[in-house]
């Protein structure tokens, strides 16, 4: 006897498609309502805190730039929210497999052509919203470095890079489907966590170098600081580098890639321009802290775990023809059902995506502290106070918005922590 999570006999494909929209509408209303009360405090006085973050001048364009992002991406989600509706109603993921079905027999190669046909469909409409972003706002608050032939190469760079690493990935998976049956998840999940590891490991040799150029960082003062620092805190540190983020963006930025002895620093050249030496190894400071609290490591093993628990949840359903009746397609197909099962069990990943978000905020606060501790409090509160100047951002957050998508505690927070 089998088992079934839902009962073919019980539930009608009508019945789930009915789900399936309403748990699309449920959750647009939800996030624009989370968007407009965050909206509603854009005007907010300025916490004491923060009153030298910008001046009277600064803080004027900060306000037309959030609101004018705001503009935009309401625009921009009910345009899509509409769009995907109608595909939903008028059976498009239907169409889009009988056309995918007219080239081949190989259910491999149907999933290729479908997700390919999806993914160019919708970067097709994406398009024009990212270049008035990047173009028409971006540029006129003076963020834009990015020419429009760098834009169109890295649009198809990136098309290229996911056709052929999301291509891939989808392939081998529906070949462990086509071999194993339903302990498909044990071979996909394995999987992916080797690929997990590799991608940490060579993503600043293998990915980065395909959008940036990665150069040591050259000898001098502020390459004597890091490394006295990551002396005294016991932090091996062959890999410094300095990135070109300039030519697309002003904005400035650091992260931490790779581990053991691949682990490298990053800095965004604009972080060097912008920032002194002290507040520069207040920045790496706060990313070792990362490292040092295994901060990259415990978010690697949680993210596995997610994954293996969504990969059992999705094994429960898959052979279920339920998941493709649901969208009006009769040939019951691995693809089809990874659609269906991606929309019902979006409300889940939502509330795992809150709470990895708790997490994160709860990490930061400990690379703040170990800053703090380790080298100098108030030079990476004014670090992160220029930061935040010179990307104009929204120092009255909403609660509601914070908690649900800041990765990052807000800067209020940070500089009370980091003061007290
Ligand atoms: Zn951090």
């Amino acid at each position: 006897m089998k088992f079934e999570l839902i009962p073919q006999d019980q539930m009608s494909p009508q019945f789930l498609f009915y789900i399936i929209i309403a748990i699309l509408i449920i959750d647009f209303a939800i996030d624009k309502f989370i968007n407009h009360l965050n909206a509603k405090h854009f005007d907010d006085k300025i916490p004491s805190e923060l009153t030298d973050v910008y001046s009277e001048k600064e803080y004027f364009k900060s306000q037309a730039y959030k609101k004018e992002n705001y503009r935009f991406s309401l625009f921009k989600s009910l345009f899509t929210m509409l769009l995907t509706l109608l595909f939903f109603m008028f059976k498009g993921f239907a169409w889009v497999d009988s056309v995918s079905r007219s080239y081949s027999d190989n259910e491999i190669i149907i999933a290729l052509i479908f997700f390919g046909i999806i993914m160019i469909g919708s970067d097709i409409l994406g398009t024009p919203f990212s270049y008035y972003h990047t173009f028409i706002i971006e540029e006129k608050y003076g963020f834009n470095k990015s020419s429009k032939r760098l834009f169109l190469a890295d649009k198809l760079k990136g098309l290229l890079l996911s056709a052929a690493i999301g291509g891939g990935i989808l392939a081998i998976i529906i070949w462990f489907y086509q071999m194993t049956g339903e302990t498909f998840w044990i071979y996909t999940w394995l999987f992916i966590g080797v690929f997990t590891i590799f991608v940490t490991m060579f993503y600043s040799s293998l990915i980065v170098p395909l959008f940036n150029k990665q150069s040591p960082l050259e000898e001098g003062e502020l390459k004597d600081a890091i490394f006295d620092f990551s002396k005294k805190t016991d932090f091996t540190l062959d890999n410094i580098y300095v990135i070109d983020g300039s030519k697309r963006s002003t904005k400035a930025n650091a992260y931490f890639s790779g581990f053991g002895a691949r682990k490298r620093i990053v800095l965004y050249d604009t972080l060097i321009n912008d920032l002194n030496t002290e507040e520069i190894v207040a920045v790496l400071a706060h990313e070792i802290g990362h490292y040092k609290k295994k901060h990259v490591f415990i978010n690697m093993i949680l993210s596995l775990v997610v994954t293996g628990i969504t990969l059992y949840l999705f094994s429960l359903f898959i052979d279920n023809a339920i998941l493709s009746k649901a969208l009006s397609v009769n040939i019951p197909s691995f693809h089809i059902g990874l659609i269906t099962f991606g929309i019902l069990y979006s409300p889940i990943s939502e509330i795992t995506g809150i709470f990895m978000n708790i997490i994160s905020r709860k990490f930061e606060y400990q690379a703040d502290d170990f800053a703090k501790n380790e080298f100098n409090g108030s030079a990476l509160v004014s670090s992160l106070k220029k930061l935040s100047k010179n990307s104009l951002s929204n120092l009255t957050p909403h609660k509601a918005n914070v908690f649900i998508h800041y990765s990052h505690p807000t800067l209020l927070q940070r500089v009370k922590n980091l003061n007290s």
